[in-house]
């Protein structure tokens, strides 16, 4: 195994030409976030990968990268778990400052370049890789489309059984029938 390329770039190692970094996110990393950040509704069994690239242009710098992978979610109607993909990518100027200077004029910003900020000689990539990451989770997680969920009443999951709970409406006569057939 290689040793694993740190995620804190020295600024003064990001030029002009640029610089790659190979990135393996594996459950260590996850671990790490889930510690900073113990309400993530979500985990991570195999590394997400991907490569970030880093160029300097004047005082900014231009971060440019993908990750690809997997992560496991809970089914918001089932609860059960499921592994969805996961793809981000991005492309982001980083300028020296904090979120509120504003006021230089920038000329790379035409085009749909994300601006952000950095601060100090080092650039922290984990910060932003678990932005990139929330940025690009799914709006709902669905173990599938036609997930049936969970019984109101008795609780099963109705993706993997049935039940003989009387049905709530229009339906109601359709289940007694068939709980007369079940019994
Ligand atoms: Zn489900
Ligand atoms: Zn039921």
């Amino acid at each position: 195994m290689k040793k694993k390329p740190s995620l804190i770039v020295p600024v003064e190692q990001i030029t002009w030409e640029g610089l790659d970094i190979p990135l393996s996110l594996d459950v260590d990393w996850f671990a790490r976030w889930l510690h900073d950040q113990p309400g993530l509704e979500f985990s991570l069994e195999k590394p997400l990968t991907g490569t970030v690239h880093l160029e300097r242009h004047e005082g900014n710098i231009l971060v440019r990268g993908g990750l690809q992978g997997e992560l496991i979610f809970t089914c918001s109607r089932c609860l059960e778990t499921f592994a969805g993909p996961l793809t981000a990518s991005f492309d982001l100027l980083l300028k020296r400052g904090q979120a509120q200077a504003l006021d230089q004029e920038v000329e790379l910003s035409a085009g749909e370049l994300d601006e952000d900020f950095f601060s100090g000689d080092e650039l922290e990539l984990n910060v932003l890789l678990r932005e990139q990451i929330l940025l690009a989770l799914p709006l709902k997680t669905l173990c599938r489309e036609e997930c049936r969920g969970l019984c109101r009443q008795c609780g099963k999951n109705l993706n993997q059984e049935s039940c003989s709970c009387p049905a709530p409406s229009f339906d109601s006569s359709f289940a007694a029938l068939k709980k007369l057939r079940n019994d």
